[in-house]
């Protein structure tokens, strides 16, 4: 429905599709506004579930636990991106408002629609083709050269999903390891740096946007985040000018996290956008005026932005499976801010919470 750009007064309730740790953050943030948050779950006692009103164990494409919350729900949003589309339709279809628009879900979804739509909005993303089969690889690796990246176009993340093909490597084999999936093939981008910008849009088109961060990958997965970025003015413009031009194009409501590939010349591509807040934007919360967990609630609730300005220089880092029972330690460091996700099991890599660890801003 066309929902209405009033804002939503204390004590409505936000409902949020995803019970993780975004979702965690995202209760908290809403409930230091005054507002009762609702979250549907795969599994019970899921992280944000314990901080919500309202835990509702379902499959996300549950119609009947989406009408429920539907009917408890004053706006709804998500705190993962792959929402079966039929889902999304159905939510839409009810006396409800969903943020961000369906449409952002559903781009940002598949590899293929993603880069399609980023560079037909002059956002430049690494080359890449359409692998529908293994016979399409050998004309796609010769148009990009080695190494590419072979990517599922849906449902990867965290490095899942995607395998390097060297010379060496047959294609086959390649295409097989991925499951046999559509994909798309990307050739390599010669990044001299991975940053990320964090951004955010309003009901009624106003923008904000997060200083830039510089994030290091382990095995495809973040592991430190540094912000705000030692980056020039030109470097800080160009991002911010793409993540508003994304913004526009999706009539994007919430806080979006852009993905960004710094080469050597100072070009920015984009590697993909999450159409939520991201963890390249934890920082925030211990680093900026209004973090970017406040920021998503204030824009789906129709509240107007806060501020972005940072208030300190964060390195985050996150604590994957294990390292989780280092807590008392960093609890004990006065330059330590803790995150714990709640999480019951600390699986290898699994991410169970992160430290902010705060110094002086750079001026
Ligand atoms: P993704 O899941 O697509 O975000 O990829 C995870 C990480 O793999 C990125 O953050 C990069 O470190 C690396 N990566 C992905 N795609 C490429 C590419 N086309 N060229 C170089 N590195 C890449």
């Amino acid at each position: 429905m066309a929902p209405s750009h009033a804002p939503l007064p204390p004590g409505s309730t936000i409902g949020i599709v995803g019970g993780g740790q975004l979702g965690r953050m995202l209760a908290l943030a809403a409930a230091r506004l005054g507002f009762d948050v609702a979250v549907v779950a795969r599994e019970g006692d899921s992280p944000a579930g314990r901080v919500a009103k309202c835990e509702i164990v379902a499959a996300y494409d549950d119609p009947d636990a989406l009408a429920r919350l539907a009917e408890i729900s004053d706006v709804i949003t998500f705190e993962f991106e792959n929402v079966p589309g039929q889902a999304l339709a159905a939510l839409e279809a009810r006396k409800v408002a969903v943020y961000p628009p369906g449409r952002a879900l559903t781009v940002s979804q598949d590899r293929f629609f993603e880069k399609t739509f980023l560079n037909e909005h002059g956002l430049r993303t690494v080359p890449f083709a359409v692998i529908d089969g293994p016979d399409d690889l050998g004309p796609a690796l010769a148009r990009l050269g080695h190494p590419a990246v072979l990517k599922t176009r849906r449902e990867g993340y965290d490095g899942k999903g995607q395998i390097w093909i060297d010379n060496a490597a047959a294609p086959g084999a390649a295409f097989e390891a991925i499951g046999g999936r559509p994909a798309i093939l990307e050739g390599r981008a010669h990044f001299v740096r991975e940053l990320s910008v964090i951004a955010a849009r309003d009901v009624h088109g106003h923008v904000a946007v997060y200083p830039l961060s510089e994030n290091h990958h382990e095995h495809g997965v973040l592991r430190r985040t540094i912000a705000p970025a030692e980056v020039s003015a030109a470097t800080t413009e160009a991002a911010r000018g793409m993540a508003i031009t994304l913004m526009h194009a999706l009539h994007y409501v919430g806080v979006v996290g852009v993905e960004l590939f710094e080469l050597a010349d100072g070009a920015l591509l984009v590697n993909e956008f999450a159409p939520r807040v991201h963890n390249t934007g934890h920082w925030t919360a211990d680093g900026c005026e209004v973090d970017q967990f406040e920021q998503h609630i204030r824009a789906v609730a129709g509240w107007p932005l806060g501020p972005t300005a940072p208030l300190a220089r964060v390195e985050m880092t996150n604590l994957l499976g294990e390292e989780v029972e280092q807590w008392a330690d960093l609890a004990a460091d006065p330059h330590a801010r803790l995150w714990l996700y709640g999480k019951r099991d600390a699986a290898p890599g699994r991410k169970m919470g992160h430290v902010n660890r705060l110094s002086l801003l750079k001026v």
